[in-house]
C-alpha cells in the first residue's frame, strides 16, 4: 500500500519541520514544492528564472508548473512506497489535480491539517532560518541550532529566506487566506481523509507524537515510533 500524506497549513505552521521528522519515520520522502522550486532558483536554469520573481513577491507559481513538478516526483522510484507532501496542494486546481492523480491510482491519501494561530505565525515566520545545503528548518525561538546561526548538521551558516520578510510574509498568509483555506471545505466535501491538530503550541517532536498516533490509527501498518530529534 502506498502511505501518502498531505501536510496541510498556512505558511509557519510547521509543515517543513513536521515532514522532515516525519519521513524518517515512515520511511518515505518529503516532497515540498517550495524546496523544489528554490533548488531550481538555486541552479539558475529556465524554470529557475521564471519563478523567482513570483516567489520573491510571496505571490503564487503558476499550477501547470507546480502540478508537472509534482507529477514528475512522484513518478520517481523512492515515492512508489509513500510519500509526504509539503506546500502542495496550494490552489483548487492543484487539489483537483492531485485527487485525480491518486484516484487514479487507487491510493487513498491522509491529509493533516496543522493549525496554528495567527500571532505564533507571525512570530514563527520571523525567527525562522534555514540551511542553505541542506533545507534544514530552525527557529531562533522554539526550534534554534546548537550555535546560534549555524546548521547542526553540515557547519553552513543559516540564512533568512528572501520570502520571510515581514512584507512578503504579509502576503503569502494572504494567498493562504484566499486560495489555499479554502481547499479544506473541498476535501471535506469530497469526502477526503482529513484530520485536522492543533499545532500552535507543541514542540515539534510533541507535535509529531500527535502526528504518528493518527497515521498510526488510521493506517493498517501500525504506529510508526517517533525516534528523532527535530534537528534530524
Ligand atoms: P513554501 O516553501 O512552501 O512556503 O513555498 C514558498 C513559495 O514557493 C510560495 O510562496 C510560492 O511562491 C511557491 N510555491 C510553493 N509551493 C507552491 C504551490 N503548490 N503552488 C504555487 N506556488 C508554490
Amino acid at each position: 500500500m502506498t502511505q501518502a500524506v498531505v501536510l496541510f497549513g498556512s505558511p509557519g505552521s510547521g509543515k517543513g519541520t513536521q515532514a522532515s521528522l516525519l519521513k524518517n519515520c515512515l520511511k518515505v520522502p518529503h516532497i515540498s514544492t517550495g524546496d523544489m522550486l528554490r533548488e531550481h532558483i538555486r541552479e539558475g536554469n529556465a524554470l529557475g528564472v521564471r519563478v523567482a520573481a513570483t516567489m520573491h513577491a510571496g505571490t503564487l507559481v503558476r499550477d501547470e508548473v507546480v502540478d508537472q513538478l509534482v507529477e514528475a516526483r512522484l513518478a520517481e522510484a523512492d515515492a512508489q512506497a509513500g510519500f509526504i507532501l509539503d506546500g502542495y496542494p496550494r490552489t483548487r486546481e492543484q487539489a483537483e489535480h492531485l485527487v485525480g492523480w491518486l484516484d487514479s491510482r487507487g491510493i487513498r491519501e491522509l491529509v493533516i491539517h496543522l493549525i496554528v494561530d495567527y500571532n505564533v505565525i507571525v512570530t514563527r515566520l520571523a525567527g525562522r532560518r534555514q540551511c542553505p545545503r541542506c533545507g534544514t528548518l530552525y527557529n531562533t525561538l522554539s526550534n534554534p541550532s546548537r550555535v546560534e546561526g549555524v546548521c547542526d548538521l553540515d557547519g553552513q551558516a543559516l540564512v533568512v529566506r528572501d520570502d520571510d520578510r515581514e512584507s512578503v510574509i504579509r502576503q503569502r498568509l494572504e494567498e493562504y487566506e484566499s486560495q489555499s483555506r479554502p481547499l479544506i471545505e473541498f476535501f471535506r466535501e469530497k469526502g477526503r481523509h482529513l484530520v485536522e491538530i492543533d499545532a500552535s503550541h507543541e514542540t515539534p517532536e510533541a507535535l509529531l507524537v500527535q502526528v504518528c498516533r493518527t497515521i498510526g490509527s488510521l493506517e493498517a501498518g501500525g504506529p510508526c515510533e517517533p525516534a528523532v530529534s527535530a534537528a534530524e
